[in-house]
């Protein structure tokens, strides 16, 4: 039924990147015939699922977005996919994406956009635009996403579904195509909190192929959402994201779901996270840098493409020439961003000073968390924009992730689920909650409870 979803709506929406019919219907022979012969699975098994297309799998190409992977078929499972095969998941396929993960819309993709199935006109979020879209789209019931400064969470926002970003370390990253090391998380998309929870047990879990893997084990999230319950939780909401800056209908949905949630018995706290304010910043000097150095890997030799000038030349203009034409725009702008603030000479005053930002952050989280059990926010400042209306303008696009980033810089986790519609334009609008580290089952439980 998935596949045939996906054939009739997907040259409009365009989540996915490459449909593995063949493979899901085989995946999901094998599951019944291990049932009959009396082999037990989880409450997943059977269930397809969509990949986005920054984790590597098996026997299926893997672009990450970009052009420098065209045709790459990688020899190996991500773990997250390993884990949700073993679970007897379907992989449907591998959704669109920014290139590397890169933005906030899925236009950085170098395939095409993908369109969100509330009005095909407007964004899906990105980086992670095709796993929301696919789900939104009833392509998929679920997809993985992955989120560096928000890419689960904002496209969950503008597509009405749920987007989790786990802790820093629940999830392994081994065989995700790295973006930035120390801020990636990979995560599930889905349509109801209970779904994520589902899919958070399955793929959550240490790793010792991830040395930033968390050894110890996890309480079940799906007990947490069927356990829901907010009476006496302190709830506590950032001054600094609660502000004019927020679309008139983002906000009114956002406090309308804090009234429902104080009438359940929930405190609802105002927070000052001043350094909240300078994240943005600091984020997109720390997220460069690592990029820079994490794409020195595509370098035509090890991977994809390969491009040789006329009449040949050295390793160094073979190299050259390939990131010319294998990479985009905005992945160019950001290696060049990287490596001068990595440079000699401006390494203090740029990724020096973006580090001790980073830390406030963090200190504005402990201090926040001494006070509430969650935080909550708008996902994002404003619904689904039209497709080509921020293209132009880096900065505006990255003032979308004004209100996820502070979560990846200090390794919390954060969940956006549907708040309703906003009243001017009928678009879908996310509530964001974001808990200490390794805490992420009071996300399911607040979310559980407003779902
Ligand atoms: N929009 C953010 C960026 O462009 C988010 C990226 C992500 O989470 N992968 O960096």
């Amino acid at each position: 039924a998935h596949l045939d979803r996906i054939a009739a709506v997907d040259g409009a929406v365009h989540a996915f990147l490459h449909v593995d019919a063949e493979g899901a219907l085989a995946a999901a022979a094998d599951v019944d015939r291990r049932r009959a012969a009396g082999e037990s699975f989880g409450p997943l098994a059977g269930v397809p699922i969509a990949v986005k297309d920054v984790l590597v799998t098996e026997g299926m190409p893997s672009t990450a977005g970009s052009r420098i992977l065209e045709g790459w078929i990688p020899p190996y499972d991500a773990t997250p996919v390993r884990l949700v095969r073993e679970a007897g998941m379907i992989p449907l396929g591998k959704t669109n994406m920014d290139e590397f993960a890169m933005g906030s819309s899925t236009e950085h993709s170098a395939y095409g956009p993908t369109h969100n199935p509330w009005d095909l006109d407007r964004i899906p979020g990105g980086s992670g635009g095709g796993s929301a879209a696919s789900v939104a789209a009833f392509e998929a019931p679920l997809a993985l996403g992955s989120d560096t400064g928000g890419s689960i969470r904002q496209p969950a926002h503008v597509t009405g579904t749920v987007g989790v970003k786990p802790t820093y370390g629940a999830v392994s990253r081994y065989g995700s195509i790295a973006l930035a090391s120390s801020l990636d998380q990979i995560g599930p998309v889905t349509r109801t909190v209970l779904d994520a929870a589902l899919l958070q047990d399955v793929i959550a879990g240490h790793d010792p192929h991830d040395s930033t893997s968390i050894a110890e084990p996890w309480p079940s999230m799906a007990d947490a959402v069927r356990r829901a319950d907010v009476a006496g939780v302190r709830i506590g909401v950032v001054k600094q994201l609660d502000s004019d800056g927020v679309q008139a209908g983002v906000r009114s949905r956002f406090h309308e779901a804090l009234a429902l949630l104080e009438r359940n018995g929930a405190e609802i706290v105002e927070i000052d996270a001043p350094s909240f304010e300078y994240a943005i910043a600091a984020y997109y000097l720390i997220l460069p840098a690592e990029a820079s150095s994490n794409l020195a890997k595509f370098d035509s030799v090890r991977f994809g493409l390969r491009v040789t000038p006329e009449g040949g030349g050295t390793v160094e203009q073979v190299m050259a020439a390939t990131r010319e034409a294998g990479f985009g725009p905005e992945v160019k702008r950001r290696i060049i961003l990287g490596t001068y603030a990595l440079s000699a000479g401006y390494y203090d005053a740029y990724y020096g000073s973006a580090q001790k930002v980073r830390t406030l952050v963090q200190r504005d989280f402990d201090a926040a968390f001494a006070k509430v059990d969650v935080l909550a926010t708008p996902t994002a400042p404003t619904t689904a924009f039209k497709l080509g209306e921020k293209l132009d303008d880096p900065l505006s696009m990255y003032l979308n992730d004004v209100a996820t980033i502070p979560a990846n810089l200090a390794g919390v986790p954060g969940i956006s689920l549907p708040a309703g519609l906003a009243p001017e334009d009928g678009l879908p609008v996310g509530i964001q909650f974001l808990a200490p580290a390794r805490q992420d089952a009071r996300l399911y439980n607040v979310g559980g409870a407003l779902e």
